[in-house]
């Protein structure tokens, strides 16, 4: 405790503070002079009760070493923590009561979310004692790390290392607190960046790995040559990325598929598919009569081969599609030409798929190697990729910031309003403060009916259009502005429309994309659309974490340059402002960081006093009332409510289990 507290005070001095419920001024400017002292100071994480900030440092500190995390594994007992550990696994320990303990990592593009998350896996997995099953659940958590990136990280403009596919990471542990299982959910992957990608961007790794790594025997079989060759690579023309060693990586995917149990057949099938896709690029279509012919043969037998499909029926696939025809009053399917453009959408539209169910193939693969039959404890690590605005957004940006938006919700509901809430019921004093409620943004995505939402009007457009390019883009945009009308968080011109979010205004762009690919879906009735999953998938997230107590971790970027030591002032107030810190921090000064109801926290500290040991007889409250008299408990630093006790700051409690842990 003490040590604690002189490192606080020793740090008011030398580089802010670490916890910023102790800023003298609460202020947007105040923030950022905090974050900026200690950054250049190399102090990365800072608090907010228990949320944890961190700043990307670009640069390695020594923060999580194995003497860090050594020195952190003897002291857990004890009252000192280490801060970012401690943090990661929450104030009390994860297993002490038995609950789900999920960590959220949110934050831009870069900002360090999949790194803290790979501290967090890193960590428990390292600090975990086991037999033989164990290491083996461990090696899976730590090897699927490499393989689901290779699949699905790639160059960005904004991260070299940006992972295009949210997951949410749970660790399951025995009784023991070995973690013994786990289960991977994963989320919106970026099927888009397989067929096109921005300039200066590169496709998955796992193309370059491919191209880089093969053997003379795979470059034989799979038709590999250099990456300008294929038409879903050469369009941005980026291929190589600084610091990153892609044929070496290549040597870790294939060691990661064995360790998660995708033996050698299935990894030659892997990459077939994968070699499948880049071929299937380069099939090119002209116009004959008003249809669309394959340019040349040549180009379709290779991707046919690779994909296990016969030759003549992915050229009917690609240059027609069935379509349910009504004439005088009789149905049938008749199959329709297509032209050149509805052909090239159809062949992305197939490599999408592909690759998609090539990752949830893998993602399975994962699952069922760390497998459990029921689980008893877990902590989960959620890593999704932040808000994004591009020149152009089109679907995926939307569903994406939709996603991002759902977890603000949360946040703000979980922090601040559970927080408001539980002191009007409990009826501790304090004064109620206003905050931005972004649940009107969700409604105006997700709404189904009174009024329908972005997405139901999606859907509906969907499911009357056949095809892109029948108008459907101008459709929509009426749709939207006759059933939206005037909104305050809507916008709409003639070439697109602009959701308000807490964290921004994407414009999205009708040109760009903006319906999801299955839009000419053959499916009888109505279709099961991309948008209705994402809602789906977003709402089970966040039924999941609203059970339990998250732990935020809110990663800022610094900079745009990458580079250690540089503080682009502006950038960093940008994220401050849309992380809601501010009302974090004065929820949080005017909060209390611990409660627990009565009886709980009498048994906890029965020892405490011999009236209350080994149990107290009579009311509860005036159990608590007594132990905390007798221990001398500041009456400034807690408040009795109707069923919990609160205690203001986390360093009287601290005092209270160092009392406990002395009498044990
Ligand atoms: P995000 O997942 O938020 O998009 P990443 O976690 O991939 O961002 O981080 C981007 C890059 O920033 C990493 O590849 C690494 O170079 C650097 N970085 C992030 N966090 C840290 C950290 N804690 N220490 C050192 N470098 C970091
Ligand atoms: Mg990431």
């Amino acid at each position: 405790i003490k040590e604690r507290y002189h490192w606080q005070t020793h740090n008011v001095k030398q580089s802010g503070v670490d916890d910023m419920v102790l800023l003298a001024k609460i202020s947007e400017d105040a923030i950022v002079e905090n974050l900026k002292k200690r950054f250049m100071d190399d102090y990365i994480f800072t608090y907010i009760g228990p949320v944890l900030i961190s700043v990307n440092p670009f640069k390695q500190l020594p923060y999580f070493t194995d003497r860090e995390i050594d020195l952190y594994q003897g002291a857990v007992m004890s009252s000192h923590p280490h801060p970012p550990l401690d943090l990661a696994l929450g104030w009390t320990g994860p297993l002490q009561e038995g609950r789900k303990l999920p960590s959220l990592c949110s934050g831009e593009s870069g900002a360090g979310k999949t790194v803290a998350a790979k501290y967090i896996m890193g960590y428990v997995s390292k600090v975990s004692g086991g037999g033989p099953k164990v290491q083996h659940v461990k090696d899976i958590i730590l090897k699927s790390n490499p393989l689901l990136e290779a699949f699905g990280n790639a160059k960005t403009v904004r991260n070299n290392n940006s992972s295009r596919f949210g997951k949410y990471f749970e660790i399951q542990f025995s009784r023991g607190g070995e973690p013994d299982g786990g289960k991977i959910s994963n989320f919106l992957l970026e099927k888009s960046r397989v067929v096109n990608q921005n300039p200066g961007e590169r496709s998955f790794h796992i193309y370059y790995q491919l191209l880089e790594g093969a053997s003379p025997e795979q470059q034989e079989n799979l038709g590999i040559t250099s990456p300008d060759y294929y038409y879903y690579l050469n369009q941005s023309a980026a291929y190589k990325v600084d610091d990153m060693n892609d044929r070496q990586e290549f040597q870790e995917t294939l060691a990661a598929m064995d360790v998660v149990g995708v033996s050698g057949e299935e990894q030659t099938l892997v990459l077939q598919l994968v070699a499948g896709i880049l071929h299937l690029g380069n099939i090119s279509f002209r116009e004959s009569g008003n249809y669309a012919v394959v340019e040349s043969e040549d180009f379709l037998a290779f991707p046919a081969y690779l994909l296990g499909i016969d030759q003549d029926r992915l050229r009917e696939k690609l240059t027609s599609r069935k379509m349910d025809s009504k004439w005088g009053g009789r149905s049938e399917v008749i199959d329709v030409t297509l032209n050149v453009e509805q052909a090239s959408f159809t062949r992305d539209a197939l490599a999408k798929a592909l690759y998609a169910r090539l990752f949830d193939y893998l993602v399975d693969a994962v699952n069922k190697a760390m497998q459990k039959d029921h689980e008893e404890y877990n902590i989960g690590v959620l890593d999704i990729y932040g808000f994004e605005i591009f020149q152009k957004n089109g679907f995926e940006q939307f569903c994406i910031n939709f996603v991002n938006e759902k977890l603000q919700q949360i946040f703000i509901e979980l922090t601040l309003k559970a927080e408001q809430e539980e002191y009007v019921q409990e009826g501790i004093r304090w004064s109620p403060i206003d905050y931005f409620n972004n649940k009107v943004v969700c409604d105006l995505i997700e709404n189904k009916v009174n009024p329908p939402g972005v997405m139901s009007i999606l859907d509906d457009v969907c499911a009357t259009m056949h095809a892109k390019g029948e108008g459907a883009d101008q459709t929509l945009l009426q749709k939207l502005q006759m059933v939206i009308g005037t909104h305050p968080h809507f916008n709409s011109w003639n070439k697109g429309f602009v959701v308000h979010h807490y964290a921004g205004k994407p414009t999205n762009d009708i040109n760009s994309n903006l319906f999801p690919e299955n839009l000419n879906a053959e499916k009888k009735g109505r279709p099961t659309t991309a948008s209705s999953k994402i809602k789906k998938q977003a709402n089970n997230l966040v039924d999941t974490l609203m059970k339990c107590t998250p732990h935020y971790i809110r990663c800022i970027k610094p900079n745009e340059t990458k580079r250690p030591r540089d503080w682009e002032e502006s950038r960093v107030k940008h994220q401050v402002e849309y992380l809601g810190l501010r009302e974090n921090i004065r929820v949080r000064r005017a909060g209390y960081a611990y409660r627990r109801v009565f009886q709980k926290f009498l048994h906890r500290y029965a020892i405490l006093t011999p009236e209350t040991w080994p149990a107290w007889r009579g009311d509860e409250r005036r159990g608590v009332v007594h132990l905390l008299n007798s221990v001398n408990m500041d009456p400034d630093q807690y408040q009795l409510g109707r069923s919990k006790v609160f205690i203001k700051a986390p360093e009287s409690l601290f005092l209270l289990e160092e009392m406990r842990e002395r009498r044990y």
